[in-house]
């Protein structure tokens, strides 16, 4: 019996949505070509990724854009990913910033396109069980959506003060330099939002009382980004990758220690060269850019190899069905 669980999840965003964050130029709003150019993300972080998978014997999930699936590079990337028992889940068609302030009907069609694009992907008899909102903002809406899409998880709370505090101010900033952002910072409830899985109601912020419960095939659970009781400090890859590295170690393992199930988020910019196909542009806006590949392997390998001391990994699908056992 499986005593302790990590998920490892990455949102595949590309470059394009950095440069929608940091208000540069304008992105590809429509679905890609099969013929557009392949997003450095894809071609060059995704295969680093799946090799250090394989080595830790993780089997992820992966959040991926619907529109991006077009491009045959990517789809191909995909492809390897699924065959190697990778999860493959929905983080919308779009990745719109502004998707809680869309209308319901809105939110529906982005997650369903999102979800087609992807089982396009996948054998016939299987489903997308997963979802993740573009910049951890969630609400009432997105989850009424996802029960009645047949949903069984959706992770995009972000519990994380530190954070939060982060993203706003960098928005107000960026709007007080004339050049807007294209994310939001969504609803501060997050920040008491509770730091594991958990079953919520009309609130995605709060877990139901039993009686609240909404009925439906299957229960929706909330699977939160993992953070350190107490302080509320992240750990995503953007912050594996910045702590200094004498702490790295100790925060690996006090997260391990506290969380019987963990859930560690990544991007495929986790992994990213500076020197790779379009990275430079964003090196001036992403800090963590700037740490050399061999630093960030070096940061993976002390992380994942801390945590398959304590814990299986299973893709978020799985970890579900667990944590139902375990309640
Ligand atoms: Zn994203």
């Amino acid at each position: 019996m499986t005593q302790r669980v990590c998920s490892v999840s990455i949102d595949i965003d590309t470059l394009a949505c950095y440069a929608a964050i940091h208000g540069l130029a304008p992105t590809p709003t429509g679905p890609m070509s099969s013929d557009a150019p392949a997003d450095a993300i894809y071609t060059h972080a995704m295969p680093r990724f799946l090799d250090l998978f394989a080595k830790y014997g993780i089997r992820a999930t992966l959040f991926v854009i619907g529109r991006d699936i077009d491009q045959t590079r990517h789809a191909d990337v995909l492809k390897r990913a699924v065959d190697e028992g990778h999860e493959l889940a929905n983080h919308s068609f779009n990745h719109s910033y502004r998707l809680t302030q869309m209308s319901e009907q809105d939110i529906a069609s982005e997650v369903s396109q999102g979800a087609e694009a992807i089982e396009r992907l996948l054998p016939e008899d299987q489903r997308v069980r997963g979802f993740r909102c573009p910049g951890y903002n969630t609400n009432p809406a997105v989850l009424r959506v996802l029960r009645e899409q047949g949903y069984r998880y959706d992770s995009s709370v972000f519990p994380c003060p530190p954070y939060y505090l982060a993203k706003a101010s960098i928005i107000g900033l960026l709007a007080l330099r004339g050049r807007p952002s294209r994310s939001i910072v969504g609803s501060p409830q997050v920040l008491l939002s509770p730091n594991r899985p958990f079953i919520p109601g009309e609130n995605p912020h709060r877990e139901a009382k039993a009686s609240q419960r909404l009925g439906g095939s299957e229960t929706l659970w909330e699977l939160p980004m993992s953070v350190l009781p107490g302080v509320r400090l992240p750990m995503i890859g953007t912050s594996l990758l910045m702590y200094p590295r004498w702490m790295l170690g100790s925060f690996v393992r006090g997260m391990a220690r506290t969380h019987s199930f963990l859930n560690l988020e990544l991007h495929g910019i986790d992994i990213m060269d500076p020197n790779d196909p379009g990275a430079k542009r964003l090196l001036p806006h992403q800090p963590d850019l700037r740490v050399s590949l061999e630093e960030k392997f070096d940061r993976f390998h002390t992380t994942f190899g801390l945590l398959s001391r304590t814990h299986s990994f299973l893709p978020l699908v799985e970890a579900v069905d667990w944590i139902e056992r375990q309640s």
